[in-house]
């Protein structure tokens, strides 16, 4: 197959005075007062409900970017009748044009909406401009350009044995029905490649972002259009969550669920298949990336600078809104005080404040529902015997939804701030007797029900080898001597398992495989 050999999309750096900065910096004084009008997209119509509702910096948050138009039951009907209609067309179009629309609209985001996407990003989320970079631009660019390399893989697999007179042929088709792609607001190259990877498969999709999305959604969803997504293959609606699942869910030509977002959410979907099981023309695919409490363990032979900026970065980037963040850290004390000194130093220089501001590298969490569960658990961290605050611990809603970075040390290993997912820029240490390295494994391995990311810090091969046996179901993506965040696509397929979700590998030959339904054929002369 002629396709182009992907690479990694190289990460431009928004230096002072580099021309991409000019650009991006632009791009968001243009669209800070655009003051765009956000239609759904179902088949070919733009949907207009009248029933608008304000997007706004989470940063800002009484400055108002713009309105979506929210619907209701007959949106997600339509949407689904979109989507099924225009399933035959798009199911026998040859792959390589489905391919070849995502490749342009990987090159359409490299180039002329790379700036547009990553303002987007920054000022609808509130992601500062080298996370945005990373995500919306980057990450998403190497889904779309890997998943084709994985098509190739696909569709091209050695067929099975023939002779005899028989011929033996297998056929990938797409699933039967639609596919439902929920999305987070956490990485807008996941709420591109939710919906995106099915549709390369063949599918049609319904997708619905999290309403603290949609700014970028609509972004996402201009530049499919113009690489060339058919009409009624990717449907975009704007309903909550109750409404259009009591729909989805009840559909008999539901076909499977692309989800990344909360453990909660994703077992009580579960459940609702289950229930409606006996509708379905077929079982549902069902593939979710959840929710995560990610470790860091460290042995008494790690490099305790290493250590600390492992923990700062992976804590505290996007303010801790990764399902992959490091939440909590097992220290040992022999290395503890200077591990404590340079994650102070590095704190101290991260300053905090609005997007447009380049040297801000903390920003708001995404709103006020955040924010209030987030900054609860550090007023219950400040009163908590045998917990001590040893940085952040403000917080401030009246411009945006600002928390400091927070790093609590606990007394007792198995604290709510050890177990619970905060999803905000809170990291708990436990220190531990450095004699003790096979316990504390012990330790992270039992404390949460979750298994998505962990990182060891080691100069000790013996430890790495130990840590790497012991804690081989604790996550998906497990990492030696680094911060358990920033997964490259086709370097380190993302996702965990247990109760973070159903580990088919975000940016991989797996996940596509899950969006086509084989068809074997013997065929006797
Ligand atoms: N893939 C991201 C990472 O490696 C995390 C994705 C998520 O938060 O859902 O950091």
């Amino acid at each position: 197959f002629n396709v182009p050999e992907p690479v990694n999309e190289p990460v431009k750096s928004y230096a002072p005075g580099s021309p991409e900065r000019k650009e991006l910096q632009e791009m968001l004084k243009s669209l800070r007062n655009l003051q765009v009008d956000v239609p759904m997209f179902i088949g070919s119509e733009e949907v207009r409900t009248g029933n608008k509702k304000p997007m706004s910096p989470p940063h800002d948050h009484q400055h108002i970017l713009g309105h979506f138009h929210e619907g209701d039951e007959s949106h997600v009907n339509q949407a689904i009748n979109a989507a099924l209609g225009a399933k035959e067309a798009w199911e026998s179009m040859e792959w390589e044009q489905r391919a070849a629309i995502f490749l342009k609209a990987a090159d359409l985001l490299a180039g002329p909406y790379r700036a547009k996407i990553n303002a987007a990003t920054m000022l609808g989320q509130s992601k500062n401009a080298m996370q945005a970079e990373i995500d919306a631009a980057c990450e998403f660019i190497d889904f779309l350009r890997f998943n084709v390399k994985y098509m190739t893989e696909i569709y091209g697999q050695q067929p099975p044995v023939s002779g005899n007179g028989v011929w033996n042929r297998v056929e990938q088709r797409p699933l039967e029905g639609f596919v439902f792609a929920l999305t987070p607001f956490n990485f807008t190259a996941i709420a591109g490649n939710l919906p995106a990877s099915a549709a390369m498969m063949g599918n049609t999709v319904v997708w619905k972002p999290a309403y603290t999305q949609i700014y970028s959604a609509n972004v996402l969803m201009e530049v499919f259009k113009e690489a060339g997504v058919p009409d009624g293959v990717i449907n975009l609606i704007y309903v909550d969550g109750p409404t259009a699942g009591d729909i989805i869910f009840n559909h008999p030509d539901f076909a499977g669920i692309h989800f990344t977002g909360s453990t909660g959410v994703f077992q009580h979907i579960w459940k609702t298949i289950g229930e409606n099981i006996y509708k379905y023309k077929s079982y549902p695919r069902i593939v979710g990336e959840t929710g995560g409490k990610d470790f860091v363990v460290a042995h008494k032979s790690a490099n305790p600078k290493a250590v600390a900026v492992g923990l700062s970065r992976g804590a505290f980037e996007f303010q801790g809104q990764k399902c992959s963040a490091a939440s909590r850290a097992y220290i040992p004390s022999n290395i503890w005080g200077d591990v404590k000194k340079y994650l102070l130093e590095d704190l101290a220089s991260m300053k905090m404040g609005p997007t447009e501001d380049f040297t801000n590298f903390i920003n708001a969490v995404i709103d006020e529902k955040a924010f209030d569960k987030i900054s609860k658990y550090i007023d219950n961290a400040k009163t908590a015997e045998g917990v001590e605050v040893i940085a952040g611990g403000n917080h401030d809603k009246s411009k945006g939804y600002f928390i400091e970075p927070t790093v609590l040390v606990v007394e007792d290993p198995m604290y709510t701030t050890m177990q619970e997912e905060i999803f905000g820029p809170v990291l708990t240490i436990y220190v531990y007797n450095s004699e003790h390295f096979e316990e504390a494994l012990e330790l992270v391995d039992q404390t949460s029900p979750y298994a998505l990311t962990g990182a060891v810090f080691s100069t000790d091969r013996y430890a790495i080898e130990l840590a790497t046996q012991k804690l081989r179901n604790a996550a998906g993506n497990f990492y030696i001597n680094d911060k358990p965040t920033g997964a490259v696509v086709g370097q380190q397929p993302f996702g965990g398992a247990r109760a973070s979700g159903t580990n088919d590998k975000a940016g991989s030959m797996i996940n596509l495989l899950r969006w086509v339904s084989p068809r074997t054929i013997k065929e006797t002369f």
